[in-house]
């Protein structure tokens, strides 16, 4: 059993920190709102979140934040302890932190996940994970614990290039099943009918065929929910954003999440703040041709 630091006790951190003490492990967790998880034992300070850890596990909103944390984390960590970030957060904050570790010859992992809440709690998130072999070997039991699909991606930084190129398909194949279904309506097409036809046709997707943004058609969602997230809005908007940074650092032409993020940020702009991403479907529906540019 190991001794883990668990910094980021959120929507997505309690429950994960909840799941390795559920397992046996000694969890130590430390969160800036004073948040607690089921099992965890609360700290106060970074020291004590880190010091005699065998891995220490971040779960941060942003890349700021997690170059913070790791800096003053790292002052006290020592080469026998791997430090897994699991937050979403850009490529160069992510290799800024695995570099800053290499310095120390402290194993590092980033670990980006994909499932959300939901799966947080089932123990089921997919981990994305970047890093050299002897890290991803480090961290991968305390992965399958929150995890039903670990997939080692490469080296260092990975871990989020792979989950900011599946967000950006969500992103992008999301405003086109909401687009569909909202031009479904205006043509007098019934939602069920045009999901029992898309659901098993070749426009089948995950945002049709698991996560349909019509209320009252197919498996449970937050359309059925008044639109509570689920996966927030702004949520997308950042990772699309954080898609279209790496874009421009390799000189990649990703025309269709531009157009994306262009949406989510007028969508979030406007009324979409605090609503689930697949809202965008209420957009569309009030909207007139032409509506979404600009
Ligand atoms: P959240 O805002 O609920 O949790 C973040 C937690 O970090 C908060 O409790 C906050 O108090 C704490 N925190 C902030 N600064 C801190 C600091 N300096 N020291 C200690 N604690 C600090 O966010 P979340 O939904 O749990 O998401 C966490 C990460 O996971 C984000 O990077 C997000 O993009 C990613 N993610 C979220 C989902 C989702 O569905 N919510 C899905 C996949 C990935």
């Amino acid at each position: 059993m190991m001794r883990v630091g668990f910094i980021g006790l959120g929507n997505m951190g309690a429950p994960m920190a909840a799941n390795l003490a559920k397992a046996g492990h000694d969890v130590f967790g430390l969160d800036a709102a004073g948040a607690t998880a089921e099992g965890v034992k609360q700290v106060e300070t970074i020291i004590d979140a880190v010091v005699d850890m065998d891995c220490v596990i971040t779960m941060l909103p942003n890349g700021r934040i997690v170059k913070e944390v790791c800096e003053k984390a790292l002052e006290h960590m020592v080469s026998s302890t791997v430090l897994i970030d699991c937050s979403t957060i850009d490529i160069e904050s992510a290799r800024a932190v695995h570099a800053a570790c290499a310095s120390k010859e402290i194993l590092s992992v980033d670990a980006p996940v994909s499932g959300g809440v939901g799966g947080a709690q089932a123990g089921s998130l997919t981990f994305m994970a970047g890093g050299s072999q002897d890290a991803f070997d480090k961290a991968k039991a305390l992965l399958e614990i929150m995890g039903g699909k670990i997939v080692h991606c490469g080296e260092g930084g990975a871990g989020q290039a792979a989950k900011i190129c599946n967000n950006m398909i969500l992103g992008i194949s999301m405003i086109g099943v909401c687009e569909a279904f909202a031009l479904g309506e205006k043509l007098s097409l019934d939602p069920q009918k045009l999901f029992d036809v898309v659901s098993t046709s070749s426009g089948s997707c995950w945002s049709v065929n698991t996560y349909c943004p019509a209320p009252g058609v197919g498996p449970q969602s937050p359309a059925d929910n008044d639109y509570k997230p689920g996966f927030a809005a702004e949520l997308m908007l950042k990772d699309l954003l954080l898609s279209q940074s790496a874009a421009e650092l390799v000189d990649a032409d990703t025309p269709m999440g531009e157009r994306a993020a262009g949406f989510y940020q007028k969508f979030v702009d406007n009324d979409g703040t605090g609503k689930d991403f697949s809202a965008a479907l209420e957009f569309f529906k009030s909207a007139a041709r032409g509506d979404s540019n600009g």
